[in-house]
């Protein structure tokens, strides 16, 4: 094989590495933020039908707009939100990561630039280099919260095409108060342009009481973006199906970049009967968070303490070296993530007995490793 080097890559990509961390075997595996409930057997048996009708018109190309999936996809935002979202303001695709990257196709792409507040979601930098947009790194409190005037202060000065704001926020599970989420669309507005404002929610359900989606922002504000995934709430990562509200006219925008065809008939067909079956799905969002909870409560018991989280994992810590308390974790059978923020280790919040099976392992190692 050649070496990736010896072949005349992009200047841009050389030297990167694919996104993706370790996955060595490991009897509970907590560190890729899946919801692990099964699927509901009235909805798998739904699967079955619809998939097999879908199946029996597969000469023909799909619905290039997914206009029955948007509708339902629409219907959701609306209905758990109470703000009115059209067909028309919302646009589907292959996983929240294939609607960043188109995000990024429209909007940014040679001799633009991104900005999102690190740590945050890794791919954003990465898609941005997939797309030749250049990458800004925006800053954090040492708590990881987002200081809105000094956040705002940044963006005028980088003056980004696209702006990142994860909520809640991975890998710290931070969620974004909105009036900080207006001051960057307002200073998203330069004199002389524009940026988006894209606010990845895509853990959104998970938040607790009191936090609100950026969906209410929407009215008023045409180059707001909010990102979701059916990958983590409703349980269905396999599925890859991911999507946006905006404004219709940024929905247009994007038809510019998508691929023909981009979303199967098969995609399309499973992601509504899922939607079908919403209520069951997210009954699953409580039993998450009541763990995520009891992880939370649990740490300062062993000398650890957590970031505040909104989402379906917990950072915590703080160890001496997280390397090596990762490691005493997977050699109790326990895969959690090392995100690479010193001290601090990423658990996603499961079932009952992988929370049991986690705070187990934690109390024989945090002795040794706080
Ligand atoms: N945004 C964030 C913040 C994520 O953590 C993830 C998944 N790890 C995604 C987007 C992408 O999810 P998907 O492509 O499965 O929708």
């Amino acid at each position: 094989m050649t070496a990736m080097e010896a072949l005349p890559l992009r200047p841009e990509l050389r030297g990167r590495s694919p996104y993706g961390a370790p996955q060595p075997p490991a009897e509970h595996r907590l560190n890729t933020n899946e919801n692990p409930h099964p699927l509901p057997p009235a909805l798998l048996a739904d699967l079955q039908v619809a998939l097999a009708e879908a199946a029996s018109g597969l000469n023909r190309y799909p619905d290039r707009d997914a206009t029955a999936l948007r509708a339902d996809l629409a219907g959701y935002l609306t209905r758990t939100s109470g703000e009115q979202v059209e067909p028309a303001q919302v646009w589907a695709a292959n996983g929240s990561n294939e609607v960043l990257q188109q995000v990024l196709q429209t909007f940014g792409g040679a001799g633009r630039t991104a900005l999102g507040f690190t740590p945050s979601y890794s791919m954003h930098p990465i898609l941005s280099a997939g797309t030749g947009t250049a990458w800004v790194d925006g800053h954090r409190r040492p708590d990881f919260t987002i200081d809105p005037a000094a956040a705002a202060a940044q963006v005028r000065e980088v003056r980004p095409d696209v702006v990142f704001v994860t909520s809640p926020n991975n890998p710290t599970g931070t969620a974004v108060e909105l009036d900080t989420i207006a001051a960057l669309y307002e200073a998203t507005s330069y004199d002389d342009g524009a940026g988006v404002l894209v606010v990845d929610e895509a853990y959104t359900e998970f938040a607790r009481t009191g936090t609100v989606s950026a969906l209410s922002l929407l009215p008023g504000r045409p180059r707001l973006i909010v990102s979701r995934t059916m990958s983590k709430a409703f349980g269905m990562a396999g599925l890859r199906l991911g999507y946006l509200a905006a404004d219709a006219g940024v929905v247009e925008a994007l038809q510019l970049v998508r691929l023909p065809y981009h979303l199967s008939s098969l995609t399309q067909a499973a992601a509504r009967a899922a939607l079908a079956h919403t209520e069951q799905l997210l009954a699953t969002v409580d039993l998450v968070r009541a763990e995520r909870d009891r992880i939370v409560e649990a740490l300062p018991g062993m000398g650890l303490t957590s970031v505040p989280s909104d989402a379906n994992f917990v950072l915590f810590g703080h160890f001496a070296d997280a390397g090596a308390a990762w490691q005493a974790l997977l050699d109790r059978g326990v895969l959690v993530r090392d995100v690479g923020l010193p001290g601090w280790l990423r658990v996603t919040a499961g079932t009952t007995e992988e929370t049991d099976a986690f705070l187990t392992a934690l109390g024989e190692v945090a002795p040794a490793h706080r």
